[in-house]
Parts: structure tokens; sequence; C-alpha cells
């Protein structure tokens, strides 16, 4: 595939979700990143010395644009007590609501599985012919772009989760949640489905418990 041209997501391997080969905890899906406009490309996928202005800049951009493939890994991060998110003391939206504040850290098993599957879709470049191999250095931080996930944890009690595993909330008679803060990892995959399989799952044991049918 090719930036710009298309077709995007189309070259993946499951063959990791689950088996680092002892690398790492969990694993992560592997699979070609969406098309990306030509700034995008150049502030997340230029490589490092690559030249950032003037004609040399230019020329790179014309030769790299269309022959770069972006691989991307989520992987299945495994929970920390210590990442939390919690209301911000001084900081209010438009609407003078506080904000939500992220602290903590990803766990060092999490990081260690990044490398892991990282090393993986380097060895996949490689294979394919690449000329040049590069990435990015492995975040620590916690990440709410894209892939926002729980807060409102499903678990057995109330000691450590909000809700049962059908998104009943511990202690409030009818009060369910459906959505990604049940998660208490992604998995290694994007969320939605295990999103969608989750509210079927709540919906079935809800109308089954006759609670708001009547
Ligand atoms: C650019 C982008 C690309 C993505 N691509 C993929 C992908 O390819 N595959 C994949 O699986 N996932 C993808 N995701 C992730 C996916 O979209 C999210 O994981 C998913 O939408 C989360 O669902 P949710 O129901 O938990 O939350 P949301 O979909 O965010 O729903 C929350 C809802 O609550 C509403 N809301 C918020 N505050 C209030 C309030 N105070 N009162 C009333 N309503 C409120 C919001 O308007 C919103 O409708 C992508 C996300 C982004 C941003």
């Amino acid at each position: 595939m090719q930036d710009l041209h298309g077709p995007g997501v189309s070259i993946a391997t499951t063959e990791y979700t689950h088996d680092l080969g002892g690398e790492g905890i969990g694993g992560g899906v592997i699979a070609n990143e969406v098309v990306k406009m030509p700034a995008l490309f150049r502030v997340w996928a230029a490589p490092p010395g690559a030249p950032r202005w003037g004609y040399d800049a230019k020329q790179w951009m014309r030769d790299a644009y269309l022959r770069t493939a972006h691989l991307m890994g989520p992987i299945q991060e495994i929970p920390n007590p210590q990442a939390r998110v919690t209301l911000a003391a001084d900081v209010r939206d438009a609407l003078g609501h506080r904000v939500a504040r992220l602290s903590g850290a990803q766990h060092p098993e999490s990081v260690r599985a990044a490398h892991a599957l990282r090393r993986r879709a380097e060895q996949w470049m490689h294979a394919s012919g690449a000329r040049q191999v590069w990435s990015p250095p492995v975040q620590t931080g916690l990440s709410a772009g894209q892939h926002q996930a729980g807060t409102a944890r499903m678990g057995t009690g109330p000691g450590d989760s909000v809700t049962d595993p059908y998104g009943r909330v511990h202690g409030h008679a009818g009060l369910w949640i459906s959505d990604a803060s049940l998660h208490v990892t992604n998995g290694g995959v994007n969320p939605v489905l295990t999103i969608l399989a989750l509210a079927y799952r709540g919906i079935g044991e809800l109308a089954a418990s006759g609670v708001g049918g009547r």
C-alpha cells in the first residue's frame, strides 16, 4: 500500500497477539497504519536525519512519501494500579467542568512487550526488502488519544472494581455501564469490537434480569 494512494490498513498479523515467545506478557496485532496526509507524514513518520527544510526536504518527500509503509502494534497493556484518571484540581473546560487528569505510567511489562512487538515489526520490514527501517522510542506515559480504557473497570467485587462482569455497578441497583471504561485492558487489538461484544453480553444479562424491561 502507499500513503496518499491507499488502500489503507490491509496488511496485518495476529500471530503475536498472545505469544511473544517469552519476551513479554500478552502481545499485540501488527498492522500497517492508515493513509497519512503529507504534513502528518512529515512530523510523524520521517526518519531521524531526514532533511527538515528547503530543497533537500522537498526532494526527500518526493522520494519517501510514496515509498514508506508505517506499521503499528497496539499491545495488550498490563493494568497498573499506579496509573490513574482523576479530576484536575484547577483546570476546567469551557462548561466549567473539571477536566480529566492522567497520572502514573505504563506498567514495565507493557513497555517490555512493546519493545518485543517492535522488534518483530522491524523483522517484517527487513524481510519485505525495506531499504531503511526506523521507529520512534516506545512511549512509557499514558495515552488518551484514541484507545481510552478503564476508570470503571469490571470485576467480581467492589474492592477492586466498579461493576460486575456484565457492567452492573456494584451496590447500585439498576445502574449499568456499557463502554470502554469497563476494560481492564483493551487487549492486543483496537478496542471497538470488544466494546460491542461486552455491550451485547451486558444487554443480554440486563434483559434476562428483567431490570429496565418493565
Ligand atoms: C481517530 C480515531 C480512530 C480510531 N480508530 C479505531 C479503529 O480503527 N478501530 C477501533 O477498534 N477503535 C478505533 N478508535 C477507538 C474507538 O473509537 C473508541 O475506543 C470507542 O469509540 C470508545 O467507545 P466508548 O463508547 O467507550 O466511548 P465514545 O465512543 O467516546 O462515547 C462516549 C460518548 O459519551 C458522550 N458524552 C461525553 N460526555 C458526556 C456527558 N457529560 N453527557 C452526555 N454524554 C457525554 C460523548 O459525546 C460520546 O458520544 C479510534 C478512535 C479515534 C479517536
